[in-house]
């Protein structure tokens, strides 16, 4: 009966937050204005098969964890216990919260009223935050993410306070404790807090404090202006400045500290870091290879699950702040395809590593830079437990961030997916936007424009760099001027009942990665060979399992790239309730292919790539492509022939 009670307060609480929309909070100076403004959570809301993958989440690991795993239970430090008080409580919090609320589930929002009450009832007298043994830094930088999430969501009026008391303690302090190891490198992650909690107080010695921890913190600017780190990672010479998760954090890095200097070196050198990674670690599915750390663009080679929610987030603070669509495609790129095909469908298990041509997953030695044997299963707590505290907030702040306020307080479509956002436009008027779509499976978005009396607003627009013809109509009526590769925007008067419709053509393209090899996109989605899987429990903990995944039919293929007479032919299919798993692919691609006898497992991966292109006498076959998020064992960078 209580319980109920509470589930009726706390429903009550969400529908409160459908009544009253909000508004985004646009810098203060003499910070540098954002190009978007991030909107609060719940002002954007997944909907259609996004709303169903948040909840596959919820009913999977991210929903469960804490009710099984002894690092989130209550003995954790950051429920007052004597368990786990460094990182993997605030890590859980900074995707829980984010998932409760988006998804309105009254037992992830009861789990996350507990966790924020505890914090938020235990700031000690000096103003530290957390369990009072943990003396770094660090995790307080995501229990703050978490934090401001949660006040954004619920309105807890405990939040401002406590960041204000938490700031000025470690003001004081940061002279004699200073950041060390992991807080030196992530600095940035701290000054996005700043800036929140500035932008709602004004108190410019919190400037000043954003400048201490720039000072005491790693130079990310530095290191890819003078970038020496060319080659796979060593044991000998990895560091945590050659670090995968660091870097991927780090990707915001340079954006952010424009936002306090205002200095164009800034902005140039984030541009710089990002083609560096890409020149020397990057991979087909979006990300950087790392598995731990820099490792290259060998296919074979891995990318932790931390470091591709970070990406993501890091990204999404880039859109924001810097307003380039490339950093839009960058980031559907990864959350469309290296996020789900590191987990299991059902999102109750999940990989340390990912490869893009990942063709065994077992338990076995692989040429990780430092990574351990069971790095690439699928399962609990794989290699080591970061990720499995740290994956939660892949999906949901992607859902959170696909629509952001613009500076004249309209709106922008920044990334696309099933949504509806909610808040306040031009002069005051209270607007709602539904998002109906079924992108990136298709290359048709509608969107309806529902002010609640007719308002001048601007509209804004990603278009995808790789649309080929987009096009936008407003109630029917198609618009010039729609180029790829930038913002579409639209001043008018809107009014109840606007419709519009946007169309990214999706062109098969192919692009050229490790060893001359191609990879295979359409759209947002990256395509891989489709190999029949065949899973195999190792180990149960709990409700969830540990699982290797072992193929059933070939995969040491080389695409038949023929120019003339083209080679791929598309075919849709449903989208259903698992559009990531092998048999609930929405899209297939039939390529030509033939076998390559001579490219064979080593090391009990995919063997070295051979140089295309490459000559192979076997039979022409007909081989089934289906997105890279769909396809837990593939093939991805693939070597070609031409004929
Ligand atoms: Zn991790």
């Amino acid at each position: 009966m209580k319980q109920a009670l509470l589930l009726l307060i706390l429903s009550l609480g969400v529908l409160q937050l459908h009544a009253a929309p909000q508004q985004a909070i646009p810098n203060r100076r003499p910070l540098e204005p954002n190009a978007f403004n991030p909107l609060p959570l719940t002002a954007v809301k997944p909907d259609g098969w996004l709303l169903q993958q948040l909840r596959i989440q919820a009913k999977g690991l991210s929903g469960h964890l804490d009710e099984f795993w002894p690092d989130l239970g209550p003995n954790s430090g950051w429920l007052g216990g004597t368990g786990e008080s460094w990182e993997r409580g605030p890590y859980f919090l900074d995707g829980l919260v984010p998932l409760a609320y988006l998804t309105g589930d009254p037992a992830l929002i009861a789990k996350v009223k507990k966790w924020m009450d505890w914090t938020l009832d235990h700031q000690q007298p000096d103003g530290g935050i957390g369990p009072a043994k943990n003396r770094d830094w660090w995790p307080n930088y995501v229990m703050l993410k978490a934090l401001m999430q949660y006040q954004e969501a619920s309105g807890d009026p405990r939040v401002v306070p406590l960041m204000q008391k938490y700031f000025a303690y470690q003001a004081k302090r940061l002279d004699e404790r200073p950041l060390k190891e992991w807080a030196i490198f992530r600095w940035h992650d701290e000054v996005l807090s700043i800036i929140w909690l500035y932008n709602h107080t004004g108190d410019r010695s919190l400037l000043e404090l954003a400048r201490k921890l720039h000072a005491q913190g790693h130079d990310w600017e530095a290191q890819f202006v003078d970038f020496s780190f060319k080659e796979k990672a060593t044991k000998a010479n990895a560091n945590l400045a050659s670090h995968g998760v660091n870097n991927a954090m780090a990707l915001k890095a340079a954006a952010v500290w424009w936002l306090i200097t205002g200095d164009r070196k800034d902005r140039e050198n984030l541009y710089r870091m990002l083609r560096a990674l890409d020149e020397y670690h990057g991979q087909p599915e979006g990300v950087f290879g790392a598995d731990e750390h820099y490792a290259g663009r060998d296919p074979s080679q891995g990318t932790e699950l931390c470091a591709v929610v970070e990406s993501m987030f890091s990204l999404e603070s880039d859109l924001a702040i810097l307003g380039d669509p490339m950093f839009g495609d960058r980031l559907e790129k990864i959350a469309y395809n290296a996020l789900p095909g590191t987990f299991s469908p059902d999102m109750w298990a999940h990989q340390y590593d990912q490869q893009a041509n990942q063709v065994i997953c077992s338990l076995a030695d692989r040429r990780w830079t430092t990574n351990g044997p069971d790095s690439n299963i699928f399962g609990v707590e794989p290699n080591f437990g970061c990720c499995t505290a740290n994956m939660h907030q892949g999906w949901p702040k992607f859902a959170a961030n696909l629509w952001m306020a613009t500076p004249d307080r309209g709106l922008a479509a920044v990334a696309y997916g099933p949504s509806e956002v909610r808040t306040v436009v031009g002069d005051g008027v209270s607007v709602k936007v539904t998002e109906e779509t079924e992108y990136p499976f298709r290359e048709t978005i509608n969107l309806s424009i529902d002010p609640a009396k007719p308002a001048k607003f601007t509209l804004e627009l990603r278009i995808p760099a790789w649309a080929d013809g987009p096009t936008v109509a407003v109630n029917g009526a198609s618009l010039g001027g729609v180029r790829a590769g930038q913002f579409y925007s639209l001043n008018r008067e809107w009014k109840a009942g606007d419709r519009l419709s946007l169309r990214f053509p999706m062109l098969v393209r192919n692009s050229t990665w490790y060893n001359k090899s191609i990879a295979v996109e359409r759209g947002p989605l990256v395509y891989s060979l489709k190999i029949g899987e065949s899973w195999h429990k190792s180990k149960q903990t709990g409700p969830a399992a540990d699982w290797e995944v072992y193929p059933t039919t070939p995969w040491n293929y080389a695409l038949v790239i023929d120019k003339e007479s083209g080679s791929f032919q598309v075919a849709e299919k449903p989208v259903g309730t698992q559009p990531f798993s092998v048999d609930g692919a929405p899209v297939e691609i039939r390529a030509k292919a033939r076998r390559l006898p001579e490219w064979q497992i080593e090391h009990e991966c995919a063997g070295p790539l051979p140089l295309s292109p490459v000559v192979s006498k076997q039979p022409l076959e007909a081989v089934p492509l289906i997105p890279y998020g769909a396809a837990k064992l593939r093939i991805t960078a693939f070597p070609y022939t031409p004929q």
